[in-house]
């Protein structure tokens, strides 16, 4: 858009410079003619001499006027290449945005009312409010999206309520292992991070790797050397140790050895909801930067350095100014493969369809079709929201610019 404006200025100062050249060359050229007629031998010397001295004011009008012309041309190309830089900000917003929000998930499963306790609904609500509210008043102070949706991701990774940071499931070797992603919607930027063990935070070391490495995805033990280097604090694996997750670990490996399960088997209902919490966050900030973040520990059980669609730019992440900001949770397999965060992006893109009816579309048709299940939060360039998921419940909270806040769990 502002390219634009600079090739219009720069083209529009160009036509003026070549009409000042060609008024002056046709009144100079209409004084030779002149002069050419009118002082010939015999003729009017007076009025000749006067000719004369006007061609010499006219010649020296003329030089100038092509010097300033010049002057100008040159100033046009420095204006374009002087211009601000706009390749990389693919998106930037440029309105200040009258409306901002944030949208949050802590992870959809089969969570009923009928199997939580009063105190566990108190406890994950007033999490999801701290979250949330600490997201909303950065964006409220005039924040960025990205700073709303990592400090409000630290606080959910930081709670052993969910499935990410300190409350992550273990996997079949009794470690834990982190994925994360975050991306930016003004510039397509976008960093992640999968099977780290030592990271507190994972959503921030994510950022690290948007903002200072060349690269969008480190997995395992260069992540983490990436991470020392950058001045990471590595914590004991032991941090991540709660005893709820490593209990849901023996039950599904209990299960395993009983029914004589060759391998991990995620569509065991009992093993895949065993899982829930995977955090996730997505922001429109007053500037009409969006951007999406998510966090998890993956799926309870999971071997071979697994990774799920968490990390996944297009899957389990994805932000653009264009259409919207989008975190995934779910059965991470179906998710990479119907690259759920993206396709909802597309289909506004190119359908030209809203946020709620892309989410509803590929969260209600395209990832059943497929097996798979979960949801989706978002939000897009204008505010509106979508909480989409297909699964019983979802921890789930939004908060608009007018401070009004609304908190979810299960299906209504
Ligand atoms: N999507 C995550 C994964 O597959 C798990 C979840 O969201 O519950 O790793």
């Amino acid at each position: 858009m502002l390219e634009q404006m600079y090739e219009k200025k720069t083209k529009n100062l160009h036509f003026i410079v070549l009409l000042v050249s060609f008024i002056d060359v046709f009144v100079v050229c209409s004084h030779y003619f002149l002069q050419l007629n009118l002082c010939k031998p015999s003729k009017n010397k007076g009025f000749c001499i006067i000719l004369a001295n006007r061609k010499k004011t006219l010649a020296m009008k003329q030089i100038l006027t092509l010097l300033i012309g010049f002057f100008i041309l040159f100033s046009c190309n420095n204006v374009k290449k002087g211009a601000p830089e706009v390749k990389k900000e693919v998106n930037k917003s440029e309105k200040i945005a009258n409306t901002f929000g944030i949208v949050i998930h802590g992870g959809a499963g089969t969570i009923l009312k009928k199997n939580m306790s009063d105190s566990l609904e108190i406890a994950y609500t007033s999490k999801l409010k701290e979250a949330i509210t600490t997201g909303h008043s950065i964006l409220n102070n005039g924040g960025t999206s990205l700073e709303a949706v990592t400090a409000t991701i630290n606080i959910m990774e930081d709670s052993p309520l969910f499935n990410s940071g300190k409350g992550a499931v273990f996997t079949h070797d009794e470690t834990n292992e982190l994925d994360a992603s975050i991306m930016d919607g003004a510039t397509l930027n976008a960093g992640a991070v999968a099977g780290v063990t030592h990271i507190k935070n994972p959503i921030n070391l994510a950022l690290e790797v948007m903002n200072n490495s060349p690269h969008v995805l480190l997995a395992g033990e260069g992540a983490e050397q990436f991470a020392r280097q950058q001045g990471f604090e590595m914590m004991d694996p032991s941090y991540f140790y709660t005893e709820k997750r490593y209990q849901s670990l023996l039950r599904v490996k209990e299960r395993e050895m009983r029914e004589q399960y060759k391998s991990i088997s995620f569509e065991d209902s009992f093993i895949k909801d065993s899982k829930f919490g995977t955090v996730g966050c997505v922001a429109l900030d007053k500037n009409g930067n969006l951007a999406a973040g998510t966090s998890t520990g993956g799926m309870t059980n999971k071997r071979w350095n697994r990774i799920g669609d968490s990390p996944i730019i297009g899957a389990g992440t994805y932000a653009n100014n264009a259409t919207c900001a989008v975190s995934s949770t779910g059965w991470g397999e179906y998710f990479i493969r119907a690259m759920v965060a993206h396709d909802i992006s597309a289909m506004m893109e190119y359908k030209g369809i809203s946020l709620q009816e892309a989410a509803k579309e590929v969260i209600q048709n395209k990832v059943p079709a497929l097996g798979g299940d979960g949801g989706i939060v978002a939000i897009d360039k204008d505010g509106n929201i979508a909480m989409e998921f297909n699964t019983a419940g979802m921890y789930r909270a939004h908060m608009n610019a007018k401070g009004e806040l609304i908190i979810k769990i299960y299906k209504e």
